[in-house]
């Protein structure tokens, strides 16, 4: 995408800080602090909204003692977990600023990228992906799963998400309204980004390890989220009947003339049950993974149309309820 002109530069914008969080005691009292340091170089103003995602241990009442400190740290409380991109969301709901940066608590985004960030912000970029050039204290297994990623859905999904880009990014208000528009259920936030357009950049930045704590994205659950990430940007497993079926008609056509002209030579059992029994098996596979995939996009329409807020806030602090949602 082209780089913006001279004059699509912008002033210093107003500044909201989004953080999901969810039981993240042991690295709360760093994070505050180091939110701090960025805040109090922000020339326009500056909000930090801390969202408790349901945390079982300490959290709330840390984010709740900032929130009294210093009243530019704002904070909301879910009803439970609701996961990492409805953390984003309400965030992004409730912030007011010019310019939002969405990041994570356990200081694995090192808070003090966010002025450059702001300073490609003031070029007149609308998106500034924080890209990790280099990813410290994650495992092999843990690289190798997410570059697999973003290969297979840089062949399926219709609009791919930027290669090693997480949630760390800075966007603009008009991205943030347009974002507010899109309501969907199983959403990967950073798909809603590059999917949205408007002009985007990356930024460069090597990923240190956890400051503190443990990942709450073991194997299983990143599984998930990749999986909820192809179905909701790319129709291309459902396709897969159409292509098992058709591989199928190209194997049965010839195979029938085959057998039919064994038969008229006079000998009809020739191929006899083993060959019926593979068939029927491969068939009978093919049309139940079919189903299965049928299912689970059925199964996320249902989820649609139940209409279901994607969060409930049991708390406010420092924030009024959006209006609209
Ligand atoms: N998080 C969240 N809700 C969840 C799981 C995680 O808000 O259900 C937050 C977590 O507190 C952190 C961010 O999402 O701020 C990223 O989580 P984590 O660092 O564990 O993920 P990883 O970097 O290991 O992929
Ligand atoms: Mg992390």
């Amino acid at each position: 995408m082209s780089a913006p002109l001279p004059e699509d530069a912008r002033g210093e914008p107003k500044l909201s800080l989004v953080v999901p969080i969810c039981n993240e005691q042991e690295v709360l009292p760093l994070l505050v602090e180091r939110l701090r340091g960025v805040m109090d170089g922000c020339a326009a103003g500056c909000e930090a909204i801390l969202v408790n995602d349901g945390s079982v241990d300490g959290s709330w009442g840390l984010i709740a003692a900032a929130t009294r400190v210093d009243p530019r740290f704002k904070a909301l409380d879910f009803s439970r977990n609701f996961g990492h991109p409805a953390a984003i969301t309400a965030g992004l709901d409730h912030a007011s600023g010019d310019a939002i940066v969405v990041m994570d608590a356990d200081l694995q985004d090192p808070p003090e990228l966010v002025p450059k960030m702001v300073a490609l912000y003031r070029e007149g970029w609308d998106v500034v992906h924080a890209r990790r050039s280099a990813r410290q204290g994650e495992t092999a297994f843990k690289k190798l799963t997410a570059e697999g990623f973003y290969k297979v859905m840089g062949l399926l999904a219709d609009r791919p998400p930027t290669p090693n880009v997480g949630e760390f990014r800075l966007i603009s208000r008009a991205v943030v309204d347009a974002l507010g528009g899109m309501r969907e259920r199983h959403r990967l936030v950073r798909g809603l980004v590059s999917w949205l357009g408007f002009r985007q950049t990356t930024l460069d930045f090597e990923r240190p390890g956890r400051a503190a704590g443990e990942t709450k994205f073991p194997f299983r659950r990143m599984f998930r989220l990749s999986w909820d990430a192809l179905t909701a940007f790319s129709v291309a497993p459902l396709r897969l009947a159409l292509v098992l079926g058709v591989l199928a008609l190209l194997l049965a056509i010839p195979a029938s003339a085959a057998l039919l002209l064994v038969a008229l030579a006079g000998d009809a059992g020739a191929w006899g049950w083993p060959a019926l029994l593979c068939g029927q098996m491969l068939l009978a596979g093919a049309t139940l993974v079919c189903l299965g995939l049928l299912g689970d996009y059925v199964g996320r329409i249902y989820d649609e149309v139940r209409g279901r807020p994607l969060y409930v806030v049991r708390q406010r602090l420092g924030l009024a309820a959006p209006a609209r949602r």
